[in-house]
């Protein structure tokens, strides 16, 4: 089974509940691996103990054009879907915008002369960790002035392989990273917050979620805090809330320090087993009892 944690804005608790759900599937005895896809900025890592192995440059193949070849037809212009290539017929000008290239390949096969070559670029990077020598952490992060994660998160889950259970903590909004990440998921749990802006955000997430026909539910953090309207939203729409994660300081002091909830404060590790055995069944509602 495959979940992703996602939200539709940073700072709501997607790493909170990413981690902790870890730990409490680790101690229940599952065969889970957690992918750390927030590639840009990655942070799993801090609250698991063990150094990186293994590290993984991850590439993309880049077009180049010979201009002494090109003949400007246009073609490749014509068949990039990313606004890659800028051209003009006169004066007479093409280049590739690497930030904008996608390694689709489709210039490459459109070009009729032969103009274009490949050159292969590093991206981002791909490291293990592992616990009691069982791989626990898989951690993507893109290099300095990468546009674009998303080879990279896709890289990183498919590197996790087939275990019990896969997390994925996926990167905040829901553009491409968070597309790529949720895409191969079986359930996604939105982690919001009960303000107007959580409340906003996480309705575009739903919307998104609506259209891609994924199965999702809802756990809200910092309980207690803002008002009730996100609540009354979710009941209109039919949205399943999966928990409640009070808003209490002693949550934020351990997460602040790098530490796992439900090892410090082992009065909320219920929270997290009851949101995991929840998720479990909306994932598989046919071994429901
Ligand atoms: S590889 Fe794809 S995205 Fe990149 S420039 Fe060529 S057509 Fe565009
Ligand atoms: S398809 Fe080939 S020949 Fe035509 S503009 Fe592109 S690189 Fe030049």
């Amino acid at each position: 089974m495959i979940i992703a944690i996602a939200s539709g804005k940073g700072g709501t608790g997607k790493t909170l509940v990413s981690t902790n759900l870890f730990q409490v599937s680790l101690d229940d005895r599952v065969d889970v691996v957690l992918v750390d896809c927030d590639a840009e900025e990655p942070n799993d890592a801090v609250f698991l103990p063990g150094e990186p192995k293994g590290m993984q440059t991850v590439t993309q193949q880049m077009p180049v054009i010979d201009k002494a070849v090109c003949t400007y037809c246009g073609r490749c212009h014509d068949w990039c879907s990313y606004n890659a290539i800028f051209f003009l017929r006169e004066p007479r000008r093409i280049d590739v915008l690497e930030d904008l290239c996608h390694d689709c390949g489709a210039c490459l096969a459109a070009c009729k002369v032969g103009a274009i070559t490949e050159k292969t670029v590093p991206i981002g990077t791909l490291s293990m960790r592992y616990i009691n020598k069982r791989p626990a952490l898989i951690e993507g992060r893109t290099l300095v002035g990468t546009a674009s994660p998303v080879k990279i998160i896709k890289q990183a889950i498919s590197e996790a392989g087939k275990h019990d259970l896969v997390i994925l903590d996926a990167p905040p909004g829901i553009s491409c990273p968070f597309i790529a990440t949720v895409e191969p998921a079986d359930y996604v749990v939105l982690v919001t917050e009960p303000t107007p802006f959580g409340l906003n955000d996480l309705a575009l997430s739903i919307e998104t979620l609506e259209q891609m026909g994924k199965p999702h539910g809802v756990v809200v953090n910092r309980a207690g805090l803002g008002d009730e309207a996100l609540y009354r939203w979710l009941v209109d729409k039919g949205v399943l809330q999966l928990a409640d994660i009070p808003f209490d300081r002693a949550i934020a002091s351990v997460y602040a320090e790098g530490k796992l909830v439900v090892k410090v404060l082992p009065a909320y590790k219920p929270v997290f087993q009851t949101l995991l055995d929840r998720i479990r069944a909306q994932a598989h509602p046919s071994t429901i009892a």
